[in-house]
């Protein structure tokens, strides 16, 4: 309780033990429990590594394992995620240094029962690559502004084990356009967009932790320059603040503060 309250007053921060939970979570779990994966779910997986090979703040070994498993995703039509899980469990091992912590959250751990966690991160990690991305790519000829957002609309639809969590967000994500994004801000603004408007549905939920309630993000508190004075969102500066929350050079190691 104590590390979490200590964590709490930090702010918006993004640990990178978050951001790899949710990456190691995801491939074991998610992508290692589906037996048979081939056709629209294959090449979901594919985006979203090609992705993350790209984009994931990782070590050079961790680097070395999405490569792996890339090569694997491209090498038949029908893949076994065991096989991935296998690759993930066995990098998991004491001495291969490939993740920088145990199985943990740190800005996404709950008070009490068991919600926050897994999806928390896992919003983070894509507003992380949606910056990242645009950070590499922004100028770059004839690059895709949307490739992050595809790839995590395959990912949610084909993979995420909240079904109903899936089923909203393609929802969404169909009637906010998120194919017609046009530039890379743009596609760091739709997901931030689409984010507030899930923790809006969500608010007072029963599943809401009663410590980290669901607001529009950011608070007034940290970003008051976020918002106008007639309390509309001024989205330029909501950009800078998502651009350096989330940057790289931003990330938190825990005993960093
Ligand atoms: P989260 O909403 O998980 O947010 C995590 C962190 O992201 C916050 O702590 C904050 O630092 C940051 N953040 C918050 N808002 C924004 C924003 N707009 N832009 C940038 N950063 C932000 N749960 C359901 O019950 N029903 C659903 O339909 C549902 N759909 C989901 C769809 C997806 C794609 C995902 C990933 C999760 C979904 N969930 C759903 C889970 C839910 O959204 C929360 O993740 C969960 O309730 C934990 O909430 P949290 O308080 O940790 O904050």
């Amino acid at each position: 309780t104590l590390l979490r309250q200590k964590i709490k007053a930090m702010g918006d921060v993004v640990f990178q033990g978050d951001l790899e939970s949710s990456l190691r979570y995801s491939l074991k779990h998610e992508v290692g429990g589906a037996k048979e994966i081939s056709g629209e779910k294959l090449k979901s997986l594919r985006a979203y590594i090609d992705v993350l090979v790209k984009y994931f703040p990782f070590s050079t070994n961790g680097k070395s394992l999405l490569n792996q498993i890339r090569t694997y995703a491209y090498s038949r039509d029908h893949i076994d995620g065991t096989e991935i899980r296998k690759l993930v469990v066995d990098a998991d091992k004491p001495g291969k240094h490939v993740f920088s912590s145990p199985q943990q959250w740190l800005a996404c751990r709950a008070s009490g029962s068991a919600h926050r966690g897994y999806p928390c991160s896992l919003w983070k990690m894509f507003h992380y690559l949606t910056i990242n991305a645009a950070n590499a790519e922004s100028g770059v000829k004839d690059s895709n502004p949307r490739v992050v957002l595809e790839a995590m609309y395959g990912y949610i639809k084909n993979f995420f084990s909240c079904e109903d969590c899936a089923n909203h967000f393609v929802e969404m994500a169909g009637r906010r356009e998120f194919y017609k994004v046009p530039s890379w801000n743009e596609s760091i603004l739709w997901l931030w967009r689409a984010h507030n408007e899930v923790n809006k549905r969500l608010s007072g939920d029963e599943t809401e932790d009663p410590e980290y309630p669901k607001i529009q993000f950011p608070s007034k508190a940290y970003c008051p320059q976020c918002y106008r004075a007639d309390d509309s969102w001024n989205e330029a500066e909501v950009l800078v603040y998502l651009k350096k929350m989330y940057s790289y050079e931003n990330i938190r190691y825990m005993g960093s503060d």
